[in-house]
């Protein structure tokens, strides 16, 4: 592990406080999620639910885990042994690819990639193949499907895929699904999918969230991750969970006892209510962060950076070649001593750093006055 040193979010959220800046780097929210989940966490937390969970995660939470994908995707998974509940989606993917693969596995990835991806990877002896995200003149990021299909091998383990995409706010597009999804059956291989942000496509965007797993043949392939983080503002909870076929899910069961064995007693029965709660919660969250969206974008443009298009999740880049002769590490390094905001240069995501030179993160899942004062400050570059 010794090439990971320490991840780009420590140190520019630690250069943040150290500064004073308006931290746009790290993708927290700033505001508490659904006051129905912080009373069933504060009831749970009072009403002696603070022991080990049971290994699987509480039978309440399984069942509103099964009950929200029928709803949102139609997607049937049994709770008994089809969906097991994870110490956050990262806990969840660290464990599907232990589970999964032998050391000198292959896995297919896009980069730029979560930065746990690598590292969990190579956890596992494992070897990732990145297929590469570039954006193309309108700033919509894709990738060359032969690059994709070269990416396969014999060696090929999973496919490890993430839509709504961190970092480029990228929705893969059906057509694209299903080159994927036919890979994925061409070469027998698994397709893990990281869905923290499924309910974060925007209302403008092209592209609907679609799970690999609802396409032909791959439900039986496909280890489905999702999280209560990103859609409940509780990042801190680390509540994940992972569903797919039986025989899989047992087997990353089998790693994730030895990792954290449960977490988050009494918060599991909180994230049930709210994975409960009516249609108008999501809808009414997807706005807000829209709004939010659109208003840094705006800020971004008057500080005369180029916005690229984001359909979704809490983040937008912005490419700053127009304002800097450095390099978006360079860039975001001097920005919070600059003008007092931080951001995440994007060309950390990748292997191939080369197209992403020039491209920085914002987040803008923060309040409307923080986003202004962002906005206010940025203008002095
Ligand atoms: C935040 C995030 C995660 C981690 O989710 P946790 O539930 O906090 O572990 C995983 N993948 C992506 C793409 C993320 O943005």
């Amino acid at each position: 592990m010794r090439p990971f040193g320490t991840t780009i979010f420590a140190e520019m959220s630690a250069l943040a406080v150290r500064t004073g800046a308006v931290n746009l780097g790290q993708g927290f929210p700033d505001t508490d999620g659904p006051p129905e989940m912080l009373a069933a966490a504060e009831q749970a937390l009072r009403g002696g639910r603070n022991q080990y969970p049971p290994g699987p995660g509480i039978p309440e939470l399984r069942a509103a885990v099964g009950r929200h994908q029928q709803r949102f995707w139609g997607l049937g998974y049994d709770p008994d042994g089809e969906i097991l509940i994870t110490a956050g989606a990262t806990e969840a993917i660290a464990a599907t690819i232990l589970a999964l693969c032998e050391p000198g596995d292959e896995v297919v990835c896009f980069e730029p990639f979560y930065d746990s991806y690598a590292a969990s990877i190579a956890l596992a002896g494992a070897v990732r193949r990145p297929v590469t995200l570039t954006p193309s003149e309108t700033g919509n990021f894709g990738f060359d499907p032969e690059r994709l299909r070269a990416a396969f091998s014999d060696r090929t383990r999973l496919v490890l895929l993430n839509s709504p995409h961190n970092p480029t706010g990228k929705v893969f597009a059906r057509a694209e699904l299903e080159l994927i999804a036919a890979l994925c059956r061409e070469h027998d291989v698994y397709a893990v999918t990281d869905e923290v942000y499924e309910h974060l496509v925007f209302t403008d965007s092209a592209e609907q969230h679609i799970p690999l797993a609802t396409l032909d043949g791959m439900r039986e392939r496909t280890l489905r991750i999702s999280s209560a983080g990103k859609t409940f503002s509780c990042t801190g909870w680390k509540i994940g969970w992972v569903s797919g076929p039986r025989a899989l899910i047992s087997a990353v069961t089998r790693v994730k006892q030895f990792l954290t064995y449960v977490n988050g007693g009494p918060f599991q029965p909180a994230i049930a209510v709210a994975l409960d709660l009516p249609d108008e919660y999501y809808q009414g969250f997807r706005a807000g962060l829209q709004d939010r969206r659109d208003q840094l974008a705006a800020g971004l443009r008057q500080a005369g950076l180029r916005v690229l298009p984001s359909d979704g999740t809490y983040f937008i880049t912005a490419d700053i070649s127009d304002k800097s002769k450095k390099d978006g590490i360079g860039f975001c390094l001097e920005l919070p001593e600059r003008v007092g905001v931080a951001a995440i240069p994007t060309q950390v995501f990748y292997d191939n750093q080369e197209p992403a030179r020039t491209l920085v993160r914002f987040a803008f899942c923060k309040r409307e006055s923080v986003i202004e004062e962002a906005v206010t400050r940025l203008a002095g570059l």
